[in-house]
């Protein structure tokens, strides 16, 4: 199935859900106008579609191959790459000082997702590029920035990520990789990483290892580690003391080679400071934050994937009624109840995703280039609020959309010539790295909702009630429920994080951690709701305006879908998150027979 990017659909959420036009008139994008930000996701979603879409089913056929300590990408990855980097896209978000195009977070989001949709195997390598150049950009000396940023900035080599250890998951305390000083100013690394995403390929004639480890003197747990940069090829042009020793078998994104990693074998690679000694994790949460926004966006990516395949061969595929409901012969699928309610809850739980994707894109954006300090730290708790809800809401929504997808396909959907499986196979990932969906909960509800003492969190939530207020207004029919349900959701997600606060001032932290997962849901409903009705309020303005453009209503029908259909969850969510925590103090009873 071929891939068509949505511009339009991205471009109407940016410019109506997400602020774009105002954070023009504010003076935050330079010269930047609409039309331009359009004419730029025009020239992405052709790349995507024509170049990039191709190489989805060879790259899972084919996968990245390991031999004798090199990693072969599949066929035409290398040239497509190539093209991609000279086209300048990896430059886009990058910093002009370094040949970048400093181009807003939000103009990126929206061509990220393009990417991922068209191959997320493919994308996954830029989008670690560009959280690397990130963390380089804000914490490197003058020197390492001025040896690499241009070439990463450029795609002509790229950065990889290196946390996880066998025993170093999720607990980063546990880590074990040691950095020892060297008389030269430089460290020698030895240890062995686990699961490096494009840790070795033949893309590139250089990677650039961004490692987190431990100096000898090093205070135990996270306050103990630092970040070091590591070349494959060393300044002078000889190979550094780092080999890829193997690559997984995954589930899916086979294309992405996922590496082991050693360090060390022969007395230890050479690595330099990136940041203070023992800040190191601080250092890489730069990098995180943003691929964190980006992993989300793989999520809204491969939900928009798998629905219009599923839309496809929803139009094609024809049977008959089911027995009982009346009628003989066979129509296209597409016309049972059942089948269009699997395919608006896909259409709308991507629209949802996209929209708390790109708020949160915003929202990095305004912390950064907001004029008044006041200003950029009310967008950075923003931010900080929104990132996990992106990652984990709209990561989840990628599976449950894809495997949707696969149920309108039928028993075609569970044969890989479908194509419907690997969209489920690919998608499931992003719910488990960049900080597994569980993890984010966590960070959600015990760092995010404490911010200003619960300030951040109630001036989120006081947005959402501005866009019910708007949508009471509205007299159409065609808006149905939306607004009551909006309004209910609303309340839900307010007492819920009146519960959380209190927990975690209180005395049971493990209500609030266990209550953190369904609350996350409960945010990701309201918020994404609140953008679905936001860009229905446009659109329905703009037809009322004399707009014949037929994805208005639309918007106006997906918004109500999602308000009666979906989001009428929000209140069994409150439950689970205020009531349903109770069950951890019986859990090891339960659990132990
Ligand atoms: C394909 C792939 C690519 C990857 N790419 C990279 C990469 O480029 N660089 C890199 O450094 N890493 C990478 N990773 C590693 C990834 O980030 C980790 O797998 C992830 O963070 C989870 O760690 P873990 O696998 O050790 O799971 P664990 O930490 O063992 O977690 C197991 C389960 O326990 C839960 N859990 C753990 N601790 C807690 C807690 N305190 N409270 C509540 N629940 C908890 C988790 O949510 C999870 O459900 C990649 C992994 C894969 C599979």
């Amino acid at each position: 199935m071929t891939y068509r990017a949505p511009v339009a659909d991205i471009f109407f959420t940016m410019r109506h859900v997400a602020g774009l036009d105002q954070a023009i008139a504010d003076g935050l994008y330079g010269d930047l106008t609409p039309d331009l930000v359009h004419a730029i996701l025009e020239e992405a979603g052709k790349f995507a579609e024509e170049q990039i879409a191709p190489l989805n089913r060879v790259g899972d056929q084919h996968g990245a191959v390991f031999r004798d300590g090199m990693v072969t990408m599949p066929p035409g990855f290398r040239e497509v790459y190539q093209a991609w980097s000279e086209a300048g896209w990896n430059a886009l978000p990058g910093p002009t000082d370094y040949g970048g195009q400093g181009l807003p977070t939000l103009l990126n989001t929206g061509c990220v997702e393009m990417w991922n949709a068209a191959c997320m195997a493919f994308a996954l390598n830029p989008l670690l590029t560009i959280g690397g150049i990130e963390a380089l950009n804000e914490h490197g000396s003058e020197d390492l920035k001025a040896r690499y940023l241009e070439k990463l900035v450029s795609g002509e080599w790229t950065a990889t990520m290196n946390l996880t250890e066998p025993q170093a998951g999720s607990d980063l305390a546990a880590l074990r990789t040691r950095a020892e000083p060297a008389d030269d100013g430089t460290y020698r690394i030895t240890g062995q990483k686990i699961y490096i995403t494009y840790g070795e390929h033949d893309l590139t004639n250089n990677i650039i290892h961004l490692v987190l480890a431990r100096l000898p003197d090093a205070p135990p747990g996270t306050r103990g580690i630092s970040l070091f940069l590591v070349p494959k090829v060393l300044p002078d042009g000889t190979l550094n003391d780092v080999r890829c020793n193997g690559v997984e078998h995954k589930l899916g994104i086979h294309a992405s080679p996922t590496c082991t990693m050693i360090y060390g074998d022969h007395g230890g690679a050479t690595g330099w400071l990136v940041g203070e000694e023992n800040r190191g994790l601080a250092c890489m949460f730069t990098m995180m934050n943003n691929a964190r926004l980006n992993v989300g966006t793989q999520g809204v990516a491969m939900a928009e994937r798998a629905t219009q395949q599923a839309l496809a061969y929803a139009r094609e595929r024809r049977q008959g009624r089911a027995p009982g409901a009346g009628g003989e012969g066979g129509s296209p699928i597409i016309e049972h109840p059942d089948v269009q309610r699997m395919l608006m809850t896909m259409r709308a739980m991507t629209g949802a995703a996209r929209g708390v994707c790109l708020l949160t894109a915003e929202a990095i954006d305004r912390a950064r280039l907001s004029s008044t300090d006041a200003e950029r730290r009310r967008a950075h708790e923003r931010a900080s609020l929104l990132t996990p809800v992106a990652k984990a809401f709209s990561s989840d929504i990628g599976v449950e959309v894809a495997s949707i997808g696969v149920q309108v396909h039928g028993g075609m959907g569970f044969i890989e010539e479908a194509g419907a499986a690997q969209h489920l196979r690919d998608a499931r990932i992003a719910a488990i790295y960049e900080g597994t969906n569980g993890i984010h909960a966590i960070d959600l509800v015990t760092r995010k909702l404490p911010l200003s003492g619960g300030d951040a969190a109630r001036a989120q939530i006081a947005a959402m009630r501005a866009v019910a207020q708007r949508l009471v207004k509205e007299q159409d029919d065609a808006f149905g429920q939306t607004a009551p349900r909006l309004r209910t959701a609303i309340e839900s997600l307010d007492r819920a994080t009146s519960f959380m606060l209190a927990a975690l001032k209180g005395n049971t932290p493990d209500a609030a951690l266990a209550g953190a997962t369904p609350y996350l849901r409960l945010f990701g409903l309201a918020q994404g709701g609140a953008a679905l009705a936001e860009a229905a309020l446009a659109a329905d303005a703009a037809r009322r305006g004399g707009d014949g453009d037929p994805a208005h209503p639309a918007r106006v029908a997906l918004a109500r879908f999602f308000a009666e259909n979906i989001m009428v969850g929000a209140p069994g969510l409150e439950e689970t998150v205020i009531a349903g925590s109770g069950f951890v103090q019986d859990a090891p009873l339960a659990l132990a027979s």
